[in-house]
């Protein structure tokens, strides 16, 4: 074989490099404005049906009380081809880690081959605070400015500092159904310059423009006649069948939008008042409809818009996709053979 043949010869697998993103990469490299971006695109490229996320797998696995699962899925526009796998384990924080662990696989979709191995817990959060920030972005009052916050958890605090860069917020209103978890929350608004106030879940109806709901809740927290005309509800936190964070009538009462209406109605805020009847199926409108100008998002002042953020795998490799690309471009993260 001639030098030149021996050149152009096909690599053999052991030549081939995945690239490896760390937990550290992905937070120095992914930033909540490129995260917007990303989601945002996505999201529209699902509403052209050009991106599609694979039938969810979340099964309880009968060790260490974990829950394991899978969510894939092909963005034909971007190519990004991949997988996110991971879960819950309850008792991670007894060994110094998250409770929640997931990374993200990604594969050549012209050949199958893995491409990168990303870690997804950053990831996770800021693409969950991404996918509210962009309902934000598209759908609430241009006025508003007092943001409720429903939560306290892990995810609140990157759900916060992703909305305000929305909008041009004064004020942070909270509740949480653990007050002891407020005061973390109450020093990112500090840090962020922002009047922060713990009120009662219905104060909190009364006063926000826009609620942020980011809760593990199996039970409505917020009731329909709390809320004001004109808010913007972003309901993150139900992302399994059985959970719920406010009232299905209010869904009724309020123009709905999603990530994913398969999901919506299935594991997310939707799945009880579809089932009661206050809301059909076919009243729901992807976000990416309103992002690529399909549907015009909010029609008035006084409408209440509801997004249910179930959270799809598409969103997860969208920002791996980006998190990988990066450290391609820069030659950050390792490259191994495999
Ligand atoms: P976390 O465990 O850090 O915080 C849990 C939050 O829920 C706290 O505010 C806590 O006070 C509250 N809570 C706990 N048990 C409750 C109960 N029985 N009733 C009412 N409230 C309760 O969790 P996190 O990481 O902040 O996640 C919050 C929620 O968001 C979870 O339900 C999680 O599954 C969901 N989530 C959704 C997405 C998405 O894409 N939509 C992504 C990540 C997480």
């Amino acid at each position: 074989m001639s030098q030149s043949q021996q050149q152009n010869a096909p690599k053999g697998p052991s030549d081939v490099g995945i690239r490896i993103v760390s937990e550290a990469l992905a937070e120095e490299l992914v930033t909540r404005d490129l995260a917007f971006e990303a989601v945002e695109a996505v999201f529209a490229a699902m509403a052209r049906e050009e991106a599609r996320n694979f039938p969810v797998v979340r099964e309880q696995l009968g060790h260490a009380d974990a829950v394991y699962g899978f969510k894939s899925g092909f963005d034909r526009s971007g190519l990004v081809l991949g997988l996110k796998a991971g879960g819950y384990w309850p008792g991670n924080a007894d060994k110094g880690l998250t409770n929640h662990q997931s990374t993200v696989c990604l594969f050549d979709p012209d050949t199958g081959r893995l491409a990168a191995l990303v870690a997804g817990n950053y990831l996770t959060a800021v693409r969950t605070a991404a996918s509210s920030a962009v309902s934000i972005a598209h759908l609430a009052r241009k006025d508003a400015k007092t943001l409720g916050m429903v939560g306290a958890g892990h995810q609140s605090s990157f759900q916060l500092r992703a909305a305000v860069e929305r909008r041009s917020f004064e004020r942070v209103v909270a509740w949480n159904p653990h007050p002891d978890m407020l005061p973390r929350l109450r020093s990112v608004a500090e840090e962020l310059g922002l009047a922060f106030e713990a009120v009662s879940a219905e104060a909190l109806g009364g006063e926000a423009d826009v609620i942020i709901t980011i809760t593990s809740a199996f039970e409505p927290l917020l009731q329909k006649d709390w809320i004001r005309p004109g808010t913007h509800i972003a309901c993150m936190g139900t992302d399994t069948v059985g959970k719920q964070e406010v009232d299905a009538a209010l869904l009724g009462a309020a123009t709905v939008f999603t990530d994913e209406v398969a999901q919506s109605v299935s594991l997310g805020e939707a799945q009880h008042a579809v089932a009661d009847g206050s809301l059909a199926e076919g009243d729901i409108t992807p976000i990416g409809r309103v992002i690529d100008a399909q549907h015009p998002g909010r029609a008035s002042d006084d409408e209440i818009t509801l997004f249910d953020g179930t959270g799809v795998g598409l969103q997860d490799l969208a920002v791996a996709a980006l998190a990988a690309r990066l450290c391609e471009e820069h030659g950050r993260g390792e490259s191994i053979a495999f």
